[in-house]
C-alpha cells in the first residue's frame, strides 16, 4: 500500500485538476482521478501519475477510451508531456 508521503503526494496530484483540461483545453480545476502511466512498466511511482477528470480518463475521449496513441494524437500532446506539466505545476504550486 501506499506510504503516508506517498498519499500526500497523490492528494496533491489529484487537486492539480484535469491536466488535459488545464493544458489542452484551458480549463482549470475540473475534479481529477488518478491514471497510472505503465509506459516503463510496473513503476509504481508518483512521477508517473496524471489527474484526468472521469471523461478524458475512462469516456469515450479519454484515455482508456482511446488508447494512449490516439489520445495523443487527437490533443496533439504526449503523455510524457503532460506528466512534465504536473510536476512543474507540483513544484510550482506549493504552498
Ligand atoms: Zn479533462
Ligand atoms: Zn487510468
Amino acid at each position: 500500500m501506499a506510504t503516508k508521503s506517498e498519499k500526500i503526494a497523490l492528494n496533491k496530484i489529484a487537486e492539480l485538476g484535469c491536466i488535459l483540461c488545464s493544458e489542452v483545453l484551458g480549463i482549470e480545476g475540473s475534479a481529477a482521478e488518478l491514471h497510472h502511466c505503465r509506459r516503463y512498466g510496473a513503476i509504481r511511482a508518483t512521477s508517473e501519475i496524471l489527474p484526468l477528470c472521469p471523461e478524458h480518463h475512462r469516456g469515450n475521449s479519454g484515455l482508456h477510451g482511446l488508447g494512449v496513441k490516439r489520445f495523443e494524437r487527437e490533443y496533439k500532446i504526449s503523455c510524457e508531456k503532460l506528466l512534465e506539466r504536473v510536476s512543474q505545476k507540483l513544484g510550482k504550486d506549493d504552498k
